[in-house]
């Protein structure tokens, strides 16, 4: 033996340990996020499995051989639920519990009749399902991060085949009766192997979970909660900051007197009409823009290379969507109308900015007009 097995084994126990009271606080400044909370308990387990196995070698017997494996495979499954947890964002428990189970009772049947070379094969092949199980689960979760998921799932998947090689080592050894610990050049691998993947594996997890929140931050900073729609701050983010490549439409839109509506009927079914203007707006504009409310009653659509004819267009659909919809309000059924102002740049150079203020001379002409009507930037001036 080139390794004290025994010391690895407590090197494990405090590496997952430390890892495991750094998720825990990572956990506690974001507690909806449940899969690292999940993957904390999983380390639990294996923490305590590898404390077990730290001291199975000196005083050896097949209960402490099945319990120590029993709370590696609970950890697994426990693992593999988080990572479910992490692909899905809801990850029901009655699989793992089925699976995990499953695991034991096949490894417990043989240990419990004295056969600890077969129950410890059984062990680390249900190891190694479970490991491939949750590699499998970050492959399918790579596009929110390629880089750190697929180093992760590379991570369980080395892990999983050093516990199929240790199944390996103990079938070619043939022995289904141990007279003590296995100890093979597999078991060796498995322990330093263990020991670079869950130290990786938890670093992998914590950066995991810090870019996942910071995306959440962004998110939420960008979207408009009433609506959903992305908010004023984003659509200058997208197109305010350089002048615009062209050709490129903007429509702006204001609820016409929609301070009526929260004066007569609530502020609560003043909101209502704002969503359901938001929800119409979005299924017209679908992927041809880029909608957004800006504030208030007051909501922009962006068309990246549409000219006139198509702003005027699709504005007239929103403007007669809407007005022949009966909005479903707090208050009761009601009605409301739009007002559209659309602008146009045909070419290079302009800024977002010139195009937004023509679209409100437009927006403010349609009111003038009469309101529920639509106005086109150049074609106002002409008129
Ligand atoms: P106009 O046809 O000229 O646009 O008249 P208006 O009444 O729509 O315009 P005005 O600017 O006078 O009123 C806008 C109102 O929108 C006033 C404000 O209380 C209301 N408002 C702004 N944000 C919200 C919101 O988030 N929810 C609700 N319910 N009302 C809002
Ligand atoms: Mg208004
Ligand atoms: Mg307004």
């Amino acid at each position: 033996m080139l390794l004290d097995q025994a010391s690895l084994m407590l090197a494990i126990g405090f590496s997952g340990a430390a890892l495991g009271v750094t998720l825990f606080i990572a956990w506690l400044s974001a507690r909806n996020e449940l899969f690292l909370f999940r993957l904390v308990v999983g380390v639990l387990f294996l923490v305590l499995g590898a404390a077990v196995f730290s001291t199975y070698r000196e005083s050896y017997t097949v209960a402490r051989h099945f319990a120590g494996f029993a709370l590696l495979l609970v950890g697994f499954g426990i693992a593999w639920n988080s990572a479910r947890q992490f692909r899905t964002g809801s990850a029901p428990l009655a699989p793992m519990f089925a699976w995990t189970f499953a695991a034991v009772a096949a490894c417990g049947v043989p240990f419990g009749l004295g056969l600890d070379g077969l129950g410890a094969i059984v062990a680390n092949i249900a190891s190694a399902a479970l490991l491939f199980a949750t590699a499998a689960e970050y492959w399918r979760s790579r596009a929110e991060a390629p880089v750190p998921i697929l180093l992760t799932s590379v991570l369980y998947a080395v892990t999983a085949t050093s516990f199929s090689l240790c199944a390996l080592a103990l079938l070619l050894d043939g022995d289904l009766a141990l007279a003590g610990a296995p100890d093979n050049w597999a078991e060796e691998i498995n322990a330093v192997v263990a020991i670079f993947t869950l130290t990786g594996i938890g670093a992998l997890s914590l950066s995991l979970h810090l870019s996942r929140q910071a995306r959440l931050h962004k998110s939420a900073a960008m979207t408009d909660p009433l609506t959903g729609l992305l908010n004023r701050r984003a659509l200058f983010d997208r197109f305010g900051s350089e002048s615009l490549a062209g050709p490129v439409a903007v429509l702006l839109a204001d609820l016409d007197h929609f301070k009526l509506i929260n004066d007569k009927h609530g502020h609560a079914a003043g909101d209502d009409v704002l969503r359901q203007f938001a929800a119409t707006m979005r299924q017209l504009v679908g992927s041809q823009g880029v909608p957004a409310r800006l504030g208030g009653e007051e909501f922009a659509v962006v068309l990246p290379g549409a000219g006139a004819v198509e702003a005027e267009t699709l504005g007239e659909c929103i403007r007669a969507a809407f007005a022949a919809k009966g909005l479903e309000t707090l208050a009761g059924p009601l009605a409301c109308t739009v007002s559209i102002g659309v602008a146009v740049c045909d070419g290079p150079g302009e800024g977002f900015e010139v195009l937004l203020s023509q679209a409100d001379d437009a927006l403010y002409a349609a009111k003038r007009d009469g309101r529920n009507r639509i106005c086109v930037h150049n074609l106002q001036l002409v008129a």
